[in-house]
């Protein structure tokens, strides 16, 4: 019968583990499948905070040529 080990964390444990990395939008752990996101959700709300113009690039909306 082995000895167990005095406790360290075997190999089991990196692959028990989640990622670190929180999902930017909720906070919870991401899925690696879904980064940097939990869940499509997740993303599909940070891609309307896009569209939405939250993240609106300066200098690209004001166009003299633009006006009427
Ligand atoms: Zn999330």
């Amino acid at each position: 019968m082995p000895a167990e080990p005095p406790g360290e964390g075997g190999p089991n444990e990196a692959g028990t583990r989640p990622p670190a990395k929180p999902c930017p939008v909720c906070g919870k752990p991401a899925d690696p499948k879904k980064l940097p996101f939990c869940s499509s959700r997740c993303r599909d709300v940070d891609l309307n905070r896009w569209l939405s113009g939250r993240y609106v690039i300066p200098g690209r909306d004001t166009d003299p040529e633009d006006a009427e």
